[in-house]
């Protein structure tokens, strides 16, 4: 039997940041429009695809990410960040990925409420 998540009252994203720094964060290209992301921060893929910028190179690392990865990090398109950026949830498959090509530790599966 699954337990349930641990409620948690800190955000451990606040000093990691791998899942920005880890894959290329792409989507349909109408989202960039409709969050008023900058232009400098999109780069277009196909007709409908796009991606953060940064995050299509071998060492991805979104361009809106601000700070040192493992240390302490902020996103600067918080409020406009597209739809795969609210997908990777603290203790999951592609945060445990993430933190371990960053040398961190797997968190367990969190419930975070959103702030
Ligand atoms: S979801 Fe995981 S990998 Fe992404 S910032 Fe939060 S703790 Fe780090
Ligand atoms: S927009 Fe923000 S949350 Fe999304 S990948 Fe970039 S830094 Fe991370």
């Amino acid at each position: 039997m699954m337990n349930a998540p641990a409620t948690v009252t800190f955000n451990p994203c606040l000093d990691c940041g791998a899942c920005c720094a880890s894959f290329r964060v792409s989507f349909y290209w109408a989202e960039a429009d409709s969050l008023g992301l900058p232009a400098a921060m999109v780069q277009q893929l196909t007709p409908w695809h796009a991606c953060l910028a940064g995050t299509n190179q071998p060492a991805p690392r979104c361009q809106a990410l601000v700070g040192e990865v493992g240390q302490s990090v902020s996103c600067s398109l918080y409020a406009q960040r597209p739809s795969p950026c609210h997908e990777v949830q603290a203790g999951d498959a592609q945060c445990r990925k993430a933190r371990h090509k960053h040398g961190l530790p797997a968190l367990p599966m969190l419930a975070l409420s959103e702030g």
